[in-house]
Parts: structure tokens; C-alpha cells; sequence
């Protein structure tokens, strides 16, 4: 299958680029990153800082343009080098980083950001000839997977490296009509990816954000706009008149689902107690309300005051219900029911944290905390009648 792609993957380049030079998102203020600095889109000789487009991909990895355009601006505003990324306080990235969720994405910007410095030092000018330039290279670094360096590499340098992000797999799984699930058949889907940018490799920045673009406005999740689409002719999922079926999808399994008590811990000086994960796993690192999951049988005061008593030694008085809050990941699905409590005695221990602390409720906005307490915080704030901030 791979050999009959590659043999049609010339006039398939052909095609696609003519498509994008018309129909292609090349507008500096939907993608900043990809233009020179007058605006213009650079010619394939032309190489583009990697700072901005490291950071937009990193990003993109589990969000869309319209929504990564904001976060990206405010954070190039707070960190506009990879100088000033290196030397920023953790709390402050994932200040910035606050509401992409996968925070450990923005721990290892970080981490990656120290390494670069630390190996390719240069002045405060640094530019591309201060850039890493390999695969490899890119790959050694946190956070960084073969289809993220290929888009840096490819955007930034116009190297011939291939991506595969979800809009490309997309499209390739409707153009070949591939009957299983994508992540099942990486390997093909990178072949085919390759063939691609081997047809026109002196092409590879603009063939790879056009790729991206048809599945982004074109074969789009729902409803793709074949009529629109330069692939039409040669496309077996059109050809059968069943876009919608592919990408074949994995049977779905069922997804874990539990109940967690949460302690908004308020003590007589007005304070909120609050305390900051560790920095393994998904929301390492970030800040939230202490608590922990209800066991069988447990009425969810005594799951609070337990889990309060095991990972902060303190004593509470479970008080009134603030709120309960939904939210689900891709492998779990939680409901925070969050009580207000009173705190009575024992002061407090981080056993199950990096630390805790007390802080002033208006101050809750300085500490980074998952999408899921941007809720809680907004009910307490009501409850203690001030005014609601931006989480
Ligand atoms: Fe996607 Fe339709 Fe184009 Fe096939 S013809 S690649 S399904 S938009």
C-alpha cells in the first residue's frame, strides 16, 4: 500500500500545494509564528526563529489554532526568548500555561528550554544558527515527539522531516480509506506521511502546514467539504461515499469514574488553605483544594475529614456544600463534591504535597490551578461576596 502511495505522492504534493497557495490559512494573525517579521511568508530558502514555533506546537499538541492563538500571545508576552524562558520561576510558566491543561507540557517547555540554553549558549540575540538543527537532538528533549520536531524542524528550517498530528492522520485514513484505528498502524500512516514530504522534500514547511490546513478546514472531524477538496479525485473513503467512517475508531472501553471529596479550609483569620501537587503526572505541579477520593460506602464528610486528617494532619469541621464540579480527562471522569470546612487544629503538613499554604482568597488567582478548581474558586468567591477573578 505504502509503494502505491508513494507512486501517486507527486501529483497528491502537486495538488495540495496548488490548493493551499489559494485556500491556505496564511494569515500572520492566525499564525504568527510561521511569517517573517514583516509579515510575509517566508520562501523555503528562508529560515523563521524556532522559539515562537516551538511554543505553538507544543501548544497545538492537544488544542486548536483559534484557542492556542491568546494563550500563545500572552505567554511570547511573558516569556518573548528562549532566554527569558530559561530563566523563569516554574510557577509563572505554568501560570501562562493555565488553561491549556496537561501542565507537565508546560514544566518540560521549561526543563527543554534550560537544556537548549545550557548547550547551545549564545548572546541575547540568539537567532537560528544558536537553534539545534537535528532530529535527534530535538527529540532527546522534554517533551518533544517525533511529529512536534518534525514541525518545528520543517517550519522553522524547511527540513524535510514529515508530521503527524491528528489532522493529518485524518486525512490520510479518509484518502486511503484505512480500515483500523490510526494508532494502530502508526508506522503506515508515517510512511505515508514521508512519502509525501520524499515527493517534494524542498517543499516540506509549506506541504506540511497545508496538510494540517485541509484537515483543519477541509476533511474536517464532521461534515468534511469533499467538494472543496483537491484530493477528491484520488480519495477511497469519497470514492465509497463514506468520509464519515474514517478514521476508523477504537471500541470504546469504559471510562473509570469516581467521586472526590474536596475541603475548601477556611480559618479564623479568613485564609483558605491550599496545597501544590507534586510534580509527577498529569497536574503535577499545580495548585488545588486539598481532598481525595470517597471509598466504598463513605459518606463524602468523612471522606473529607479523612483525607484531610492523612495528607495535611489537620482537624476539620465539615461544614455547608460549596459546589460540585464534573470534569472528565480522557481516562477518567471525577466529580468534585467540595464542602466548606472549618479548620479546627493541627497545623498543616505537606505528607501528599509539595507544600501548603494559606492564602488570602483574592490572592487565589497568583498560583496556577487545574481547570477543574476554576468552579470551586468562582462559587467561594460568591459565597465570601467578593468579586470574581480570572482563572
Ligand atoms: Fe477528506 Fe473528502 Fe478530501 Fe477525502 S475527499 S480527503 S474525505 S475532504
Amino acid at each position: 500500500m505504502s509503494g502505491f502511495f508513494a507512486a501517486s505522492a507527486s501529483k497528491r504534493v502537486t495538488q495540495l500545494l496548488a490548493w493551499w497557495q489559494v485556500h491556505g490559512r496564511k494569515d500572520p494573525a492566525l499564525k504568527p509564528w510561521m511569517f517573517r517579521a514583516d509579515g510575509t511568508w517566508p520562501a523555503a530558502e528562508e529560515v523563521l526563529n524556532p522559539y515562537g514555533i516551538w511554543i505553538a506546537e507544543v501548544m497545538l499538541q492537544q488544542t486548536q489554532l483559534q484557542v492556542v492563538l491568546p494563550y500563545w500571545q500572552r505567554w511570547m508576552e511573558a516569556f518573548p526568548t528562549l532566554e527569558a524562558l530559561a530563566a523563569a520561576d516554574e510557577q509563572a510558566v505554568l501560570l501562562r500555561w493555565q488553561g491549556l491543561g496537561y501542565y507537565s507540557r508546560g514544566r518540560r517547555l521549561l526543563a527543554a528550554a534550560r537544556t537548549i540554553q545550557e548547550q547551545w549558549p549564545c548572546g541575547a540575540d540568539r537567532f537560528c544558527d544558536a537553534w539545534p538543527r537535528d532530529l535527534d537532538t530535538w527529540l532527546a528533549l522534554p517533551g518533544i515527539g517525533r511529529s512536534t520536531a518534525g514541525g518545528i524542524l520543517s517550519s522553522a528550517f524547511n527540513s524535510p522531516l514529515a508530521i503527524l498530528d491528528g489532522n493529518v492522520r485524518r486525512v490520510l485514513a479518509r484518502l486511503m480509506a484505512h480500515a483500523r484505528p490510526p494508532m494502530r498502524d502508526q508506522s503506515v500512516f508515517w510512511n505515508w506521511s514521508e512519502a509525501l514530504i520524499e515527493a517534494s522534500p524542498e517543499w516540506a514547511r509549506d506541504l506540511n502546514q497545508a496538510l494540517m490546513d485541509l484537515g483543519a478546514t477541509v476533511c474536517t472531524p464532521r461534515k468534511p467539504l469533499c467538494s472543496a477538496c483537491p484530493w477528491q479525485g484520488g480519495c477511497a473513503a469519497y470514492a465509497a461515499g463514506s468520509p464519515d467512517h474514517y478514521p476508523v475508531k477504537e471500541t470504546p472501553r469504559d471510562i473509570p469514574f469516581q467521586v472526590i471529596g474536596v475541603g475548601v479550609v477556611l480559618n479564623q483569620a479568613g485564609e483558605v488553605l491550599i496545597d501544590q501537587r507534586l510534580n509527577e503526572g498529569l497536574l503535577g505541579g499545580m495548585w488545588e483544594f486539598p481532598g481525595g477520593k470517597q471509598e466504598p460506602g463513605e459518606a463524602i464528610a468523612d471522606t473529607i475529614r479523612r483525607e484531610l486528617q492523612e495528607e495535611l494532619a489537620i482537624e476539620v469541621e465539615v461544614e455547608q456544600e460549596l459546589i460540585t464540579v464534573e470534569h472528565a480527562y480522557s481516562h477518567k471522569k471525577l466529580r468534585f463534591v467540595v464542602y466548606l470546612c472549618r479548620w479546627l487544629s493541627g497545623e498543616p503538613q505537606p505528607l501528599a504535597s509539595q507544600q501548603v499554604r494559606w492564602v488570602k482568597p483574592e490572592e487565589l488567582g497568583n498560583f496556577p490551578f487545574p481547570a477543574a478548581n476554576a468552579r470551586i474558586i468562582a462559587a467561594l468567591m460568591e459565597h465570601l461576596g467578593l468579586p470574581s477573578m480570572p482563572v
